[in-house]
C-alpha cells in the first residue's frame, strides 16, 4: 500500500496540504479529484517521495519513506515508481524513443535493450513513426502519450499519473486510459491518478476528493465498467 497520514505541506506561507490522509491498496487504481489548487498534485508528489512533507508520514509497503535520506528516496522512485507528470516534462533534446527509454537507462538497462523495449510502446499508443522525432517537435497529445509510455516502460510497482489525459481529445483520452488501466491490471500495478475529468475517474476502482488541502470525501465507485 501507499499511504499518507496527516500529511502537511506548505509552499512558503501557502499551505497546500493541511493534514491529508489516504491509503492506496496494492493493485488499486485510485482517482484523486478536486478543484484546481486544492492540493492534488502536491499530494501525489508527497506520496511519490518527490516532496517531503512538513508534517505527517508517508508509507510505502508499510515503511516510512518521508524520513529516508534523499538518496534512498530517489532510488525508490527510480526502482519502484513510474511517473506521468501534469505537464509531460519530456527532455526536448532527446528523441521520443530515448525519452521512453530513460527510466530503463537510469535503472542500468543497456542502451540497445532499453531502446528496443521503448519502441514496443509506439504502436500501442498510436505513435508509430515518431520514434526518432525530438520530443520538442511532438504535438501536446503525442507528447503526453510518450510520457505515458515512459511511465509504464519499466513496469513500476506504483504509477503516479497527474492529469495523464489533460492534453488529449476525448477519443485519444479514452484510448490512453484503456491502455493505462489495461497494463496496470495486467501487472497488478498500483495507480494514483489525478484527474479533473469524471470520465477519466470512472476508470478507477475508487475516488477521493481533495478540497482545500484535505482529502474530504471517499466516494464508492458507482457504475464502473
Ligand atoms: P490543479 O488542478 O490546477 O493542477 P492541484 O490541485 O494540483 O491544482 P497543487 O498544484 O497541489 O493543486 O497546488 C496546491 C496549492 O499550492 C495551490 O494553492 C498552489 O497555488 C500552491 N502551489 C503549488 N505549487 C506551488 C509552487 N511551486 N510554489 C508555490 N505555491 C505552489
Ligand atoms: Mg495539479
Amino acid at each position: 500500500a501507499v499511504e499518507a497520514r496527516d500529511v502537511r505541506f506548505s509552499f512558503g506561507s501557502t499551505p497546500a496540504l493541511r493534514g491529508a490522509t489516504v491509503t492506496v491498496a496494492p493493485g488499486e487504481i485510485l482517482a484523486v479529484m478536486g478543484p484546481s489548487g486544492s492540493g492534488k498534485s502536491t499530494l501525489l508528489h508527497c506520496l511519490a517521495g518527490i516532496l517531503v512533507p512538513d508534517g505527517g508520514e508517508v508509507l510505502v509497503g508499510g515503511r516510512r519513506i518521508d524520513d529516508l535520506p534523499e538518496a534512498e528516496r530517489s532510488a525508490l522512485r527510480r526502482d519502484r515508481f513510474g511517473f506521468v507528470f501534469q505537464f509531460g516534462q519530456l527532455v526536448p533534446e532527446l528523441t521520443a524513443e530515448e525519452n521512453v527509454a530513460l527510466p530503463l537507462l537510469l535503472g542500468g538497462v543497456r542502451r540497445r535493450e532499453a531502446l528496443t523495449r521503448a519502441r514496443g510502446w509506439f504502436d500501442r499508443l498510436d505513435l508509430a513513426g515518431l520514434e526518432q522525432r525530438r520530443s520538442g517537435e511532438l504535438s501536446g497529445g503525442q507528447a503526453q502519450r510518450v510520457a505515458l509510455a515512459r511511465g509504464l516502460v519499466a513496469e513500476p510497482e506504483v504509477l503516479f499519473a497527474d492529469e495523464p489525459t489533460g492534453a488529449l481529445d476525448s477519443l485519444t483520452g479514452e484510448q490512453v486510459m484503456d491502455l493505462l488501466v489495461g497494463s496496470a491490471r495486467e501487472r497488478g500495478t498500483t495507480v494514483v491518478l489525478v484527474t479533473h475529468e469524471a470520465r477519466v475517474a470512472a476508470y478507477a476502482d475508487r475516488e477521493v476528493i481533495v478540497r482545500d488541502g484535505l482529502v474530504t470525501s471517499l466516494t464508492p465507485a458507482a457504475g464502473r465498467p
